[in-house]
This record gives structure tokens, sequence and C-alpha cells, in this order.
């Protein structure tokens, strides 16, 4: 078969009233059908009955990074939210096809960043500096529009992997970086960077500036917007877990706040969360910040360890990473090439790819 024709998905009869155990055996029935012409992608903070099902499993860098280097898949499913789906649409070739098992999967953070906002606060940023010094850099968390807008200023993507070489690699290029929409991720590195506070400000796009003076001194431009998530992650959760469990090791991600992050042990995306967990004896007692799908199977991996997610009686779920379902994937490979399909119009995804491949090219 050559790569314009690419097979497509039987019409299939799956009787609707299949238990976990026999949906689970029907979508491993189905992709072994598919062979190697089938890549699924499952992000760490997917439902633990959906995670075995990824022949990658990782952080959307990891993710992103397998994406672009399959060769011999026609059909990527990429259970995760939309934005990586995207990413991955971006990144692949272009007949191959990469599909959302549940299309209602988003991230409310990335929505705190759209092209309007960002059109106009460029727009306003250019009435008062010179926005050829200015490096605009998006986390990954984001829509392929802005990725696109990185790409054709001059600018970058970055995940929580790698903000700090991405912040690099932008100030080798201009004097500012205006970094969109996790103002957490952004903080956070600039902290690790050493850039001092008063050379940092933050541009809320509801309640726009009206003074430039504090964006003429700046070298970092942050986004008001948050993880709903990691935001709920307070200093007083810290205090309880060290108060009731002396020695324990505390490790969080990136978007949590500055105060949160500036007391853990450790701090890390969620591929490094893991290698972190993993590194730590036996014995040990580990509370992570961050989403409660990646923490509680990292408790089932290590029964050695006493693992539990930081806050104690608040549950950290991503709604939008749960929303896929065994029955969402089952449908999904069940209809590839009819349904569920992840398109990006070509513009944008041309000028996203080049913002994209900056960041892959980073390490
Ligand atoms: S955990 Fe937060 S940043 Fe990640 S997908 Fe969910 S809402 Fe978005």
């Amino acid at each position: 078969m050559n790569s314009m024709t690419i097979q497509t998905a039987p019409t299939c009869d799956r009787p609707e009233t299949l238990d976990d155990v026999a949906l689970k055996a029907h979508i491993r029935g189905l992709i072994d059908r598919w062979g190697d012409k089938l890549v699924i992608l499952a992000h760490h903070y997917q439902r633990k009955e959906i995670v075995p099902f990824g022949n990658f499993i990782g952080d959307s860098y990891y993710l992103s990074k397998m994406a672009a280097q399959q060769e011999k898949a026609e059909h990527i499913v990429f259970c995760g939210v939309h934005f990586m789906a995207e990413s991955a649409r971006i990144l692949c070739r272009p007949e191959q096809r990469v599909y959302l098992p549940n299309l209602r999967a988003g991230c409310p953070m990335a929505d705190m960043a759209d092209d309007a906002q960002v059109d106009d606060a460029w727009e306003w940023l250019g009435q008062h500096i010179d926005t050829k010094k200015i490096i605009p850099v998006s986390y990954m968390n984001s829509a392929a529009s802005l990725k696109a807008f990185c790409g054709a200023n001059g600018g970058i993507i970055c995940t929580s992997s790698n903000a700090e070489k991405a912040f690099q690699w932008a100030f080798a290029r201009g004097e500012k970086v205006f970094f969109f929409p996790d103002e957490h991720l952004g903080t956070n590195t600039a902290n690790r960077l050493g850039i001092p506070r008063d050379e940092r400000v933050l541009f809320d796009p509801m309640h726009p500036p009206t003074d430039p003076r504090p964006f003429i001194k700046a070298r970092v431009i942050l986004w008001k917007g948050f993880c709903h998530v990691h935001t709920n992650f307070t200093v007083g959760h810290i205090e309880q877990a060290r108060q009731n469990y002396p020695g324990i090791k505390i490790v969080v991600h990136p978007e949590c706040k500055e105060d949160v992050v500036d007391r853990a042990d450790a701090v890390g995306s969620t591929a490094f969360i893991a290698k972190y967990v993993a590194a730590q004896p036996a014995g040990s007692i580990i509370a992570i910040g961050t989403e409660i799908n990646l923490t509680s199977r990292l408790a089932d991996e290590y029964p050695d360890k006493t693992i539990f997610e930081l806050s104690g009686q608040n549950c950290p779920l991503c709604v939008n990473m749960f929303r896929t379902t065994l029955g969402d994937l089952a449908e999904c490979i069940e209809n590839l090439g009819h349904k569920n399909e992840i398109q990006v119009p070509p513009a944008i995804a041309r000028d996203a790819r080049l913002a994209l491949e900056r960041m892959l090219e980073l390490s």
C-alpha cells in the first residue's frame, strides 16, 4: 500500500453492553488487527485503564517527539487533550491521520489565550516596544494558531520539560520573552533562570494594561493564565504533609504556584515526577503535586513506597484528561478514517511546525 491510500476501518458491530474486561479485550483485538499501521500515544494523566494501551506513554514533550518519529503508522490516536493531538497532527507526515478519542477533551488553560487576545497584546506592545526585540514563547498548552503566531514571529514552543532552555533560546535572539498562557510556569522558569522580579510583568488579557512603562522595563512578559488543577496545591498542604510525615519528599509540577514550587523538594514535568519517584529508595514517603491519575498510577507501580497526592482531601483531577473512556477509545479505533480526526489548516500548520521544530531542536 502506498502512502496515499491509507486504509480506513471497516464497519464494526460491537455489542453495546460489553463490560470493562470484554471492552479491553475488544480494544486489544482491534489494535492487534491494525498492527504497526496504528500507534497510540497516551499522556500520563489519562485514566488508569487507558494508559496500558499506549505504545508510548509520557508527557507532552515526549509524545510530540514520538508523533514526529512514526514511520510506519498510518493512524495516530492521541489519548490526551486537544492541543496535544493538534501538535501531533502538525508534526507527523501529511498523509498520516491523527485522532482524539473524545473531541470534548480540551484544556481550560490553553483556552485562556485566544488569537484575538494575543494579537491585541502584540499590537499594544508594538506601540511601545520594537517587537523585533520580543521573542514569543508559547507553552505547548495552546491552540495551533498561537503556535503559528510564535513560528511567524521568530518564537518557539516549550513544554514543562524544556521551558528554561526555550527561554534561553529566546534571550539569545531578543531582549524580552513574551510567554503565554501559563503565568506560573513562566514565573517558575524566570526564578530558575535568576531573572529579578522587577524585570517581569504580567499581561492580563481581561484587563489590558494602559501604562507601558513596566513592559518597557521588563525582560519577561507573562500572561495571566493558569491550570486549575495545579493551582489548587498550597503551601498549607506542604506544611501539613511535612508535619504529618517527617522526612517526606515532596515533588510538584511547575504549573503550581511559585510559593508551592519554592517549598517542594523537587519540581518538574510529569516525566520528571515519574523518574523522581522511581529514584527514591524503598520505604520512602512521597507526596506529589500533580494530576491524580499519575499519582495514583505511581502509587500502584511502587507498592514499596508510600505515595499520595499532596492536597489530601481535594482530588486534583483534570476532568478533560478524564473524559477519554475505554468506550471512546474503542469507538475511535473502530472508526479510523471516519471519525474523531484532528485537522489543522495548512498555513497554520506550516508556521506552528516551525515553532515546534525549534523546540524539538533544543535538546
Ligand atoms: S492538567 Fe491543567 S494544563 Fe493539563 S490538560 Fe488539564 S487543565 Fe490543561
